[in-house]
């Protein structure tokens, strides 16, 4: 056998890739060209990264992770094999301390570790490590631009049916709202509050209406209600698309969970409202009741003011009579009722409420 030998370095050897030994061959034939400059788009507000013209969100709490994969993804983009090339991997060097520099400096150098054979018909694979640079350049992300320039597409409503709102019901439904947009926030962007206004009842602008949405969804599964949603056009865009706007509006029903209420004639404690029913036990019963919900937006109920529920003692208790002394002005009556519940005993304090003829005892809270 002839011995060959190296055209560039003269080292002798029977593996020549035209004339050149594999090192020789590699220097000036890499296994991988750089394609396109490895280049990164990041949101400048939520580091978000764009490839192939779609967003992709990183987890709050780990926008590293996120900006470290869209590197990964760049270099892997930026790289395709050279001419005759069969490439095995591409393994960009890249760590999370990569991605702190990405973002702190806007470039970072990275070895890559190519590992493929120089043609089809060889079966040696060779292993190269390309430097390569990587360029971030900073935009905003859609769900950025909109939230940032502030534009309202959505207001999610929450009233109280036949009555206002309650400071202390506001301040509740504003707890729910946030909690569920800091948990929405990790996959939508749009998950922000732009403003909300609490005069009238809870009213927060969105925007994005599949937020709010979502929003008036946790309102309901907390509070029980109805959910109406209505659009109206505020516009047509440079294209001629038309834009609407949402009002997510979310009733809740007026009473809530230890309200009285009169259904039907009948005095009742609410025990639980939850999405399209609620429960309550008739103060002449010990049976709960479940019922629609629907029943406490059309009129069919009645909910009890605290002014209505008279707070008095418990002197005596005897066969279907009690009597009783007012803690509002001291007087001593008697009343009969059909039935007396067994928590009202001889010392201990009732409400008393008087629907015509018929006297409920209302446990006091
Ligand atoms: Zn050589
Ligand atoms: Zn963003």
């Amino acid at each position: 056998m002839p011995r060959r030998f190296c055209a560039l370095c003269g080292r002798v050897t029977n593996d020549l890739y035209r004339g050149l030994c594999a090192e020789c061959y590699l220097s000036q034939h890499p296994l991988a060209v750089v394609a396109r400059e490895p280049s990164l788009t990041l949101c400048r507000s939520c580091l978000a990264y764009l490839r192939r013209g779609r967003w992709h969100y990183p987890r709050a709490g780990r926008e590293l992770e996120g900006v470290l994969e869209g590197a990964l993804n760049a270099l892997r983009d930026a790289l395709r094999p050279s001419s005759e090339a069969v490439l095995v991997s591409v393994e960009p060097a890249a760590s999370l301390s990569t991605a702190s520099q990405l973002v702190s400096r806007g470039r970072a150098e990275v070895p890559v570790v190519v590992r493929g054979r120089i043609s089809p018909s060889s079966s040696v694979v060779h292993e190269q490590v390309l430097h390569l640079r990587v360029e971030v350049k900073w935009a905003l992300c859609p769900a950025c631009r909109r939230v940032r320039g502030r534009v309202e597409r959505a207001i999610l409503q929450v009233r109280v049916y036949g009555r206002l709102m309650s400071e202390g019901e506001k301040k509740r439904v504003m707890e729910v709202i946030a909690k569920e947009a800091e948990r929405l926030y990790d996959r939508d962007r749009e998950a922000v509050i732009l403003e909300s206004d609490l005069s009238e009842g809870v009213d927060v602008y969105l925007s994005s209406k599949r937020v709010a949405r979502a929003l008036a969804a946790a309102v309901q599964r907390r509070f029980g209600g109805r959910v109406l949603e209505t659009q109206k056009v505020v516009g047509v865009d440079g294209s001629g698309r038309v834009s609407t706007k949402s009002t997510v509006r979310v009733l809740l029903p007026p009473f809530r969970t230890g309200d009285v209420i009169v259904r039907e004639g009948r005095a009742m404690v609410v025990r639980e409202v939850r999405g399209n029913r609620y429960r309550a036990l008739p103060l002449d019963s010990c049976s709960v009741e479940t019922l629609p919900l629907s029943e406490a937006f059309s009129g069919r109920v009645r909910v009890v003011s605290p002014s209505e529920v008279e707070r008095a003692s418990v002197l005596s208790v005897s066969r279907g009579y009690v009597q009783l002394m007012s803690m509002r002005n001291y007087r001593v009556y008697e009343v009969r009722a059909e039935v007396v519940p067994s928590w009202v005993r001889v010392g201990g304090e009732v409400g008393v409420l008087r629907l015509g003829e018929k006297v409920y005892f209302v446990p006091l809270n």
